[in-house]
C-alpha cells in the first residue's frame, strides 16, 4: 500500500494551496486527489473577473487564478496528483479507499485534509410546491453547463436567491441574449457582495424583487412558469419562464468525515479547509487559510 505524509481530498483553490503549504512545511509525500478531470474545483467554470484581488493584487478570472497554482504544483515533485479519482471512504486506521478507471485502491496517510468544497441547496430542500419538470437548475450547475458545456438553458429565466452566484449567472444569461425576467429574494436586502449587485444586476437593469419568493413550479415535461409571492402582502403572481435557477446557498461538503466524528469532533489527524470548512465569499481567503493549514499539518 502506498503511504503519504498528507492526503488532500479535493484539488480546488483550497486543495492546491494546502498542497503547496504542506511542501513548505516539509512534507515529502503529499497525495492530492480530485474526482474532476482538471485542477481548480469551481474556478475553471468561473470565467468572470474578480479573483485574486487581495492575494495577487490583480483582477483575474477563475481559470487564470487556478492556472497560477497549477504552475506552482507542476514544480513541486513532493505532490503526487490524481485526477478523475474519487475518495470513497476514510477509515479510522488512516487509510482511504480511492476509485478511478484503474479500479479501487487503498492508500495510507499520516494526516488528511478535506478540501471537498460545498454543495448547492437543491430545489428539493426549498419550500417550493408544484411539479419537477426539466428546466430547473442550481446556479453552480447552470454555470458549469453554460461556461464549460456551451449549453443554452432557456430564453426566459427566473433566478431564486440573490447571492453572488445568482447575480453572476444573471449577468451571464443576459450577455448570452436571454431575458432574466426576475431575480427573487426573500430577504429585505440582496445577499451578494455590493460589487456584484452593481456590476451584474443594476448595470443590466435586471428586475430584483425583494421580500418575495417562489412558491410553486408549473409545467409538465418542461417548466412553463413559477408563482412568485410577495412576503409582505401575500399577493401571488404567475411569472412565465422556461428556466428556473436556484441560488439558495451552499452547504460544506463533509460526507467523508461523517463516520469519523465522535460527538461532532474529528480525530486529530483530520482537518478541513476552504468551503468544506466554512463558506468563503472570496477565493483569496480560501488560499490564505489553506496554505497555512497545509503547512501546519505537515509539521504536526
Ligand atoms: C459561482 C461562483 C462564483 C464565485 N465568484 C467569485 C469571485 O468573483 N471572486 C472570488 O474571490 N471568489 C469567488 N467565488 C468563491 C471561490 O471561488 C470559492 O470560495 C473557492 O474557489 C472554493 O474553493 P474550494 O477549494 O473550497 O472548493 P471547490 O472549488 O468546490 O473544490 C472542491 C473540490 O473537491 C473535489 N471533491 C469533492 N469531494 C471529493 C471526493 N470525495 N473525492 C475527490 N474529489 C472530491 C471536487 O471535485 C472539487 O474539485 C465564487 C464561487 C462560485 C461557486
Amino acid at each position: 500500500m502506498e503511504r503519504y505524509d498528507l492526503l488532500i481530498v479535493g484539488a480546488g483553490a483550497a486543495g492546491m494551496a494546502a498542497a503547496l503549504g504542506a511542501v513548505r512545511g516539509g512534507a515529502a509525500r503529499v497525495l492530492l486527489v480530485d474526482r474532476g478531470d482538471r485542477l481548480g474545483g469551481v474556478l475553471p467554470q468561473c470565467i468572470h473577473h474578480g479573483f485574486g484581488l487581495s492575494y495577487f493584487h490583480e483582477d483575474l478570472r477563475g481559470p487564470d487564478y487556478a492556472a497560477r497554482f497549477a504552475a506552482l504544483l507542476a514544480d513541486a515533485p513532493e505532490v503526487a496528483l490524481r485526477l478523475d479519482t474519487t475518495v470513497l471512504e476514510l477509515s479510522a486506521d488512516r487509510t482511504a479507499l480511492l476509485s478511478s478507471r484503474a479500479g479501487l485502491e487503498r492508500v495510507a496517510f499520516r494526516r488528511c485534509l478535506l478540501c471537498c468544497g460545498a454543495r448547492e441547496k437543491p430545489i428539493g430542500a426549498l419550500d417550493v410546491a408544484g411539479t419537477r419538470p426539466a428546466g430547473v437548475f442550481t446556479a453552480g450547475q447552470a454555470q458549469k453547463l453554460v461556461n464549460l458545456g456551451g449549453y443554452d438553458l432557456g430564453r426566459r429565466i427566473v433566478i431564486l436567491g440573490s447571492g453572488d452566484i445568482g447575480m453572476i449567472m444573471a449577468r451571464r444569461f443576459t450577455l448570452r441574449g436571454c431575458e432574466v425576467v426576475m431575480m427573487v429574494e426573500q430577504a429585505a436586502a440582496p445577499g451578494g457582495l455590493a460589487r456584484n449587485l452593481h456590476a451584474c444586476i443594476e448595470a443590466y437593469r435586471i428586475p430584483l424583487r425583494l421580500r418575495a419568493t417562489v412558491t410553486q413550479v408549473h409545467g409538465a415535461a418542461r417548466i412553463t412558469g413559477v408563482t412568485v409571492r410577495d412576503l409582505d402582502t401575500g399577493a401571488e403572481e404567475l411569472v412565465p419562464c422556461d428556466a428556473l435557477v436556484t441560488a439558495a446557498g451552499l452547504i460544506p461538503e463533509r460526507e467523508l468525515a461523517r463516520a469519523l466524528l465522535h460527538g461532532g469532533t474529528p480525530p486529530d489527524w483530520l482537518g478541513f479547509s476552504g468551503n468544506c470548512e466554512h463558506i468563503h465569499e472570496i477565493v483569496d481567503s480560501v488560499t490564505v487559510q489553506a496554505l497555512a493549514l497545509g503547512e501546519r499539518m505537515a509539521k504536526m
